[in-house]
Protein backbone atom coordinates (compact mmCIF):
# COMPACT_ATOMS: atom_id res chain seq x y z
CA UNK A 1 0.00 0.00 0.00
CA UNK A 2 1.61 3.27 -1.21
CA UNK A 3 2.01 5.83 1.85
CA UNK A 4 0.08 9.12 1.31
CA UNK A 5 -0.52 12.18 2.96
CA UNK A 6 -3.28 15.00 3.51
CA UNK A 7 -2.72 18.48 2.44
CA UNK A 8 -4.93 21.78 2.82
CA UNK A 9 -4.84 24.13 -0.27
CA UNK A 10 -3.66 27.59 0.55
CA UNK A 11 -6.43 28.69 -2.19
CA UNK A 12 -10.03 26.86 -1.18
CA UNK A 13 -8.91 25.62 2.24
CA UNK A 14 -10.26 22.08 1.46
CA UNK A 15 -8.36 18.69 2.05
CA UNK A 16 -7.23 16.15 -0.43
CA UNK A 17 -4.53 13.30 -0.47
CA UNK A 18 -1.37 13.04 -2.40
CA UNK A 19 1.27 9.58 -2.29
CA UNK A 20 3.94 10.32 -0.61
CA UNK A 21 6.72 9.14 -2.49
CA UNK A 22 5.48 11.21 -5.47
CA UNK A 23 5.37 14.74 -3.60
CA UNK A 24 6.49 15.31 -0.49
CA UNK A 25 9.83 16.73 -0.24
CA UNK A 26 10.35 16.41 -4.24
CA UNK A 27 9.73 20.01 -5.09
CA UNK A 28 6.83 18.82 -7.50
CA UNK A 29 3.72 20.80 -7.48
CA UNK A 30 0.11 19.05 -5.95
CA UNK A 31 -3.00 20.16 -7.94
CA UNK A 32 -6.28 20.92 -6.25
CA UNK A 33 -8.53 18.59 -7.37
CA UNK A 34 -11.27 21.34 -5.95
CA UNK A 35 -10.07 24.61 -7.37
CA UNK A 36 -7.41 23.90 -9.65
CA UNK A 37 -4.77 25.40 -7.80
CA UNK A 38 -0.97 23.98 -8.48
CA UNK A 39 1.10 24.56 -5.67
CA UNK A 40 4.30 23.15 -3.67
CA UNK A 41 3.89 20.55 -0.52
CA UNK A 42 6.32 23.43 1.29
CA UNK A 43 3.46 26.56 0.63
CA UNK A 44 0.46 23.85 1.81
CA UNK A 45 -2.18 25.49 4.57
CA UNK A 46 -1.57 22.23 6.42
CA UNK A 47 0.26 19.14 6.13
CA UNK A 48 -0.91 15.74 8.08
CA UNK A 49 1.69 12.72 7.61
ZN1 LIG B 1 -7.93 24.26 -3.75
Amino acid sequence: MARIFWVKCPHCHKRFYAATVDFRHKGRKLWCPFCGAEFLDDEAEEITE
